[in-house]
């Protein structure tokens, strides 16, 4: 049985976009000296704001306003007082979380349940976890600053990230950044720039001395270029394996510290005695959750062979609920593709899978005619070999391979040069647990998938890259 619904949308109302933005450098907002580009809804490829480019020029005066910011602000505020600073922006996230759910899912594509439920209320419980540690840090890491004194703060941090959780993203970099006693330069993706640049307004609200936070908008060139400027000491970068390696490359030789987190393509792996009802919910939310543009998303699902033609039959039903469409529905469960770039590699990707000779099945759906849209689809009979069961799709395509024995899974799960994440669904704890010894993947998730706490740490092993965020451990990459 399929329920019909009425329209459900959020209202608009609540965000104020403006029709251009500069560049957030030293408390203000100024013009960039690159050429600006525009930001468009996915949804609806409307143009939403013109937005500032830095240039070089633009990098170098920002780096040095960060640089004034650190020696002469934040690196001899107490702990206390930065946590102080770090609470009041989670506040002001908190209650300002509506407009920018609503301009995360505009910009972005995604649906307002998840930017509602899931990213901000991350966001803020982010910002309050790292305000909470600003003045513990010596118990944290204890004598592990220089000759045994207490840990340090680096400098001025360099901060590049990717469109797929834009202002969670965000709040990975510099909320322990700034609890250590950093200042940085971040640079948000170019097609979801607009929260990015609402923080920046946060960050005056908040009354945050200037130049400890900037924000450069731009692309790949202006990410370049803060990762080489001499006046960064740290560099961390979330997004894709390639871009990850020409970072590691241009860093190579100098004393800049860098954390890189990359691409993932995780094992969902469904034995026989699983709850599977649980475990079908843990794989739609594994692929298909935020159009399945997650590093960590499940989208190699291994499924013991006794039970295969049981999940797959369930969860094609399962599939038949899902309502894809306009991201300000709160009935919408799969928003619009991130861009028309990432719609032509998840089109490519799935054509390839279909050559290769894997099974492929979407249920029916009516898709918009304006903007970028992919159903919900899923590939039977994919083997090890195939590419879609090797590479980052990065939308909402699972690939679905079988196993008969716990051994056979684990080499399964780890042929990877990835290493990210993985999920476990099965009744025994002690499968549980020699499983999560034997995967080679950073988190770990068992009956259960894509759960995300600011106390947990997150990165990878392999390919996916390395440091942790998140937790204490996230403290390490921003302390001397
Ligand atoms: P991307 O192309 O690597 O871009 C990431 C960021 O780097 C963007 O801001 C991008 O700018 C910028 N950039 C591009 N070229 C650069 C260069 N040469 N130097 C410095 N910065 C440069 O990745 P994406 O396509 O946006 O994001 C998808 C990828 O991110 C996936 O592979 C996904 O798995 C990964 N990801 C990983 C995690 C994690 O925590 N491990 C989380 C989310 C996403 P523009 O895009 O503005 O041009
Ligand atoms: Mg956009």
């Amino acid at each position: 049985m399929t329920f019909e619904y009425a329209p459900a949308p959020e209202s608009r109302a609540i965000v104020d976009i403006k029709p251009s933005y500069g560049l957030f450098i030293d408390g203000e907002f100024v013009d960039g000296h690159g050429k600006s580009f525009k930001s468009i809804s996915p949804s609806t490829e409307e143009v939403l704001a013109e937005v500032a480019e830095a240039n070089d020029a633009d990098v170098d005066v920002a780096v040095k306003a960060a640089r004034r910011a650190y020696t002469r602000v934040w690196s001899k505020m107490s702990g206390a007082e930065r946590g102080k600073y770090l609470f009041r922006i989670a506040r002001i996230i908190q209650e300002r979380a509506r407009e920018f759910a609503v301009l995360e899912s505009i910009d972005n594509g995604k649906p307002i349940k998840e930017t509602r439920d899931v990213d901000i209320p991350l966001v803020a419980a982010h910002f309050f976890y790292y305000a909470g540690w600003a003045d513990k840090l010596a118990y944290a890491l204890p004598g592990n600053g220089n000759n045994g004194a207490d840990p340090q703060p680096l400098g001025v941090a360099g901060q590049v990230i990717p469109w797929n959780f834009p202002l969670l993203m965000l709040a990975w970099k510099i909320a322990p950044a700034l609890a250590c006693g950093n200042t940085v330069v971040l640079k948000p993706a170019e097609t979801t720039p607009l929260t990015a640049l609402l923080f920046a307004e946060v960050c005056q609200q908040a009354d945050l001395p200037a130049g400890v936070v900037n924000i450069l908008t731009g692309a790949g060139e202006t990410g370049r270029a803060i990762v080489a400027h001499p006046g960064v000491d740290k560099v961390a970068f979330t997004g894709s394996t390639d871009v990850g390696r020409a970072i590691a490359k241009s860093v190579a030789g100098t004393d800049k510290r860098v954390t890189l987190e990359l691409g993932g393509k995780a094992a969902n792996i469904v034995f026989d005695d699983a709850p599977l009802d649980q475990a079908i919910e843990g794989i739609v939310n594994g692929i298909f959750f935020n159009q399945g543009h997650v590093c960590c998303a499940g989208s190699r699902l291994l499924v013991q062979e006794s039970v295969a033609d049981e999940v797959i039959a369930t969860l094609k039903r399962r599939m038949k609920t899902l309502r894809v469409g306009d991201p300000l529905d709160k009935n919408t469960d799969i928003g619009a593709i991130n861009s028309a770039e990432q719609l032509a590699k998840i089109r490519e990707l799935s054509d390839i899978g279909e050559a290769e000779g894997a099974g492929r099945w979407s249920p029916a759906c009516d898709l918009p005619q304006t903007g970028f849209w992919f159903p919900p689809t899923i590939f039977t009979g994919v083997s090890q070999a195939h590419r879609i069961a090797r590479e980052e799709i990065f939308g909402p395509v699972l690939s679905i391979l079988t196993f008969r024995t716990p051994k056979e899974a684990v080499e399964k799960a780890n042929n990877t040069p990835f290493g990210l994440s993985a999920g476990i669904w099965t009744d025994k704890g002690s499968r549980i647990l020699w499983m999560a010894s034997q995967l080679r993947a950073g988190v770990v998730w068992s009956n259960t998938f894509n759960r995300f706490d600011p106390a947990s740490p997150f990165g990878g092993y392999k390919e996916s890259g390395y440091g942790r965020e998140g937790g204490r451990h996230g403290l390490e990459a921003y302390l001397r």
